[in-house]
């Protein structure tokens, strides 16, 4: 059994949501290059030009990339022969947040939800544990935004609705956002499981690299399908038109009751953080 201290994952929770709400994904930057070459919109090359320029000044000034630096989203994927020691795990994670948005100056953006009273700290943390196999922990903390997960929705399909209920649920939702997500996004989708399920599916499909293709070959038929029907839309970058409405689509399958059909759509904004750790 190996031991891991409480404070080691305070420290690497602390890290990690500096390091993702400072520094935007290479596969990002990179995809947002690509697309200044194809988009059609003078306006959306524009908008594209200065999300490059506002992640090169965040990275550079280490500043946050946007004001909304989002609930601090947890996964942790814990192996069954690791033993933590010295203080609760989840008091860790939380005391982990606590001092990233602290040190970070990071936007605490979590509230009562009635009273809409600030809880001051960005606490209580939105964390999702895993057991799996061997000694290690990975860490992954990826702050949400209010605006995209406003945008982002669970329904129960009937069975006989199938893909193409499914392509279709996910290409309206996205129509519907139109500018309220900051475009261009990455969509996460959720098919199976119960209802938490899919929505849990839907938001760990956003921890992908961009051009990550689900393994199945018929998946990911389905995921470049979706993508294209979305770049018809005409939402274009930040909303004002074009093609680069969204720079990916991730769907995550699993099986579901016989009576149902669960489907989530998770929309993820142009700030797509997440940054991961093993200890
Ligand atoms: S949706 Fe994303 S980019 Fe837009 S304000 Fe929220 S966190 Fe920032």
């Amino acid at each position: 059994m190996r031991e891991i201290s409480a404070q080691e994952i305070t420290e690497v929770v602390k890290d990690l949501c500096i390091d993702a709400n400072y520094n935007l994904g290479e596969d990002i930057l990179s995809a947002f290059e690509r697309a200044i070459k194809t988009e059609e919109s003078p306006t959306g090359r524009g908008v594209l030009k200065e999300l490059i320029e506002n992640a090169r000044i965040a990275r550079e000034e280490k500043a946050p990339i946007c004001q909304d630096c989002g609930l601090a989203v947890v996964f942790l994927e814990i192996g069954q022969d690791v033993h933590i020691t010295g203080g609760d795990l989840k008091e860790a994670i939380n005391k982990g947040v606590r001092q990233g948005y602290e040190q970070g100056y990071l936007r605490k953006s979590s509230c009562n939800p009635i009273t809409r009273k600030n809880t001051g700290d960005n606490t209580p943390a939105i964390i999702h544990l895993d057991i799996v196999p061997g000694d290690t922990v990975k860490i992954t903390v990826a702050p949400k935004g209010g605006g995209s997960e406003n945008m982002s929705r669970v329904t129960m399909l009937t069975p006989a609705e199938g893909m193409e209920g499914i392509k279709d649920f996910v290409v309206q939702r996205v129509k519907e956002s139109g500018s309220n997500p900051c475009p261009p996004t990455i969509i996460g989708i959720g098919v199976g499981g119960t209802l938490e399920r899919s929505a849990i599916l839907a938001k760990k499909a956003l921890l992908r690299s961009l051009g990550q293709r689900n393994p199945d070959p018929e998946l990911a038929k389905i995921e470049e399908e979706i993508l294209v029907r979305i770049k018809n839309l005409g939402i274009g970058p930040m909303g004002y038109g074009g093609t680069t409405t969204s720079l990916d689509v991730f769907l995550e399958m699993e099986p579901c009751h016989i009576a149902s059909l669960p489907v989530a759509v998770n929309v993820q904004c142009h700030a797509a953080r997440h940054k991961e750790a093993v200890i």
